[in-house]
């Protein structure tokens, strides 16, 4: 008898979002036998409660800006433009639910066994799904793959169930005129972006010296000063004491320094933990880190062999094209290549990233800090100036474009961008920066003019060593 055919399935994958889906359908383009269970809506955080649905609202929120820019291009607007939060969040549940369906259909189309309900681990071949009416049926594999995710982290202060995290934010009964965003990563400085352009009164509490840690310093510090010229509030060292109701659904903020604050609406922003609550990996031996994420070597193999994890669960790097490029390697791993292409490994050096912020961050690469300590000597070119949108729309926005240059080889080891599209930018450079591209390649690369991406071939002048 066959060995595989011991099993009811070859993958079984617990987790419907970026990784599992791509897993599950890679997988089942190799002819193997593929079983998938989701307790939520297919798709999972990205296309949900983050990249979609923040990156459309963000779109949004960029009209006001537009709105107030146009008047220096001749335009009238004959009524203050205003915002309808209900449209607005209609039209992205109905985006959302279309994308939810189309993930569906990958599924069904690549021949995936799709189980609605919650999946535990009994054995280090067999899932257990438990239906939403509480039935439960067991399902044996030759592989297992844990792909749930992760959730948001929301710290015990007093008060704490009086704040939202970022999965409530989409769906907002009303938009707040008052928020107070704790967290100065990602999601909070996207946030905080996001819904001052919506009309929010914006407060963003930093506990540490500034927003953006591991980003590039100068970065984070241009990031910060646009964001206080947009009107975002955004103040450091400064921490929550606690949360208090107020009359009318007030929300009462005391700070550390005694400073009082009210709001709206609270959002915490403060990281996120991987999601393994009832996955019964303890019980099944499956070692995880002190704060759950779920351990594995560079085959994404747990202590348990036929037990599989990746995307935010393992908490590498919690990005969807992360995860993605991850379920591709697995799945070579496990099945062998697509036919004539070679076995993908996964590369986590010169991963591109995106804050999607107003203005944006682009980043590739190593910071000047990294850079410094890595090599013997560095050559940092930059410079920041007033993109010519902003000569006639009359806004003060400036971009920033930096790169920076291992002395010795002249390969470009680190470039970064605060400015518009710059995600869209940075994406095209970051192939540049993986082909080990050098500074005096990118001299000898003819400018596209006028762009802003220009500046990164123009550089010439050292701004430090
Ligand atoms: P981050 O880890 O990026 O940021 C968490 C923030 O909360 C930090 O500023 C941190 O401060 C602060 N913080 C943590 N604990 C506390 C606490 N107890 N009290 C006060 N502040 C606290 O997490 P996010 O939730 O913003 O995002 C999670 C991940 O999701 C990101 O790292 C990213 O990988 C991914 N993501 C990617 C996006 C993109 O690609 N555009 C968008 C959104 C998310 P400190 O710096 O001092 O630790």
């Amino acid at each position: 008898m066959n060995p595989r055919q011991t099993h009811d399935f070859d993958l079984f994958v617990i987790g419907g979002g970026s990784g599992g889906v791509r897993a599950a359908r890679m997988a089942a383009t190799r002819g193997v036998r593929v079983g998938m269970v989701e307790s939520g809506r297919m798709g999972g955080t990205c296309v949900n409660v983050g990249c979609i649905p923040k990156k459309l609202y963000s779109y949004a929120a960029h009209y006001a800006e537009a709105f107030v820019e146009a008047r220096g291009f001749g335009w009238e607007l004959a009524h203050a433009p205003s915002l309808d939060w209900p449209t607005l969040k209609a039209n992205r549940a109905r985006e959302i639910e279309r994308l939810n369906g189309i993930y569906d259909g990958l599924m069904v189309n690549a021949g995936v066994q799709r189980l609605q309900g919650r999946g535990r681990i009994v054995d280090a071949h067999t899932v257990e799904v438990t239906a939403e009416d509480g039935a439960t049926t067991r399902h044996s594999a030759r592989h297992i793959l844990i792909a749930t995710g992760g959730k948001p982290h929301v710290p015990g202060i007093e008060g704490r169930e009086l704040v939202v995290t970022s999965d409530d934010m989409f769906d907002l009964p009303t938009l707040p005129r008052r928020l107070v965003v704790v967290g100065g990563g990602y999601i909070g400085c996207e946030m905080a972006s996001i819904f001052h352009g919506l009309g929010a009164q914006t407060t963003l509490l930093y506990r540490g010296e500034q927003i953006l840690r591991g980003f590039d310093d100068e970065v984070r510090n241009f990031t910060a000063d646009e964001m206080r010229k947009a009107g975002v509030d955004v103040r450091v060292h400064c921490d929550v004491a606690r949360i208090e109701a107020g009359d009318g659904g007030v929300r009462r903020l005391l700070l550390s320094d005694g400073t009082p604050l009210e709001a709206d609406v609270v959002l915490y922003a403060t990281g996120r933990q991987p999601n393994v609550e009832g996955l019964g990996l303890a019980e099944v031996g499956v070692k995880q880190a002190d704060n759950g994420a779920v351990q594995v070597n560079a085959h994404f193999a747990t202590h348990v062999r036929s037990i599989h994890a990746l995307g935010d669960v393992v908490g590498r790097l919690e990005l969807t094209p992360v995860a993605l490029a991850e379920a591709m390697a697995l799945v070579d791993h496990l099945f062998g290549p697509a036919p004539g292409k070679p076995v993908r490994t996964m590369d986590y050096d010169t991963i591109p990233t995106a804050v999607f912020t107003h203005p944006p961050v682009g980043t590739v690469g190593l910071t000047e800090a990294q850079a410094r300590q890595k090599f013997d000597a560095i050559r940092v070119f930059r410079g920041d100036f007033k993109p010519l949108k902003h000569t006639l729309s009359g806004r003060s926005e400036r971009t920033l474009v930096k790169l920076i240059v291992d002395a010795a080889s002249d390969r470009v080891v680190g470039l970064h961008m605060v400015g518009a599209d710059a995600g869209e930018i940075v994406q095209g450079f970051a192939v540049a920066l993986k082909c080990g591209a050098t500074k005096a390649q990118f001299d000898a690369t003819i400018g596209i003019h006028p762009t802003s991406a220009e500046e990164f071939v123009t550089l010439r002048e050292v701004a430090r060593t």
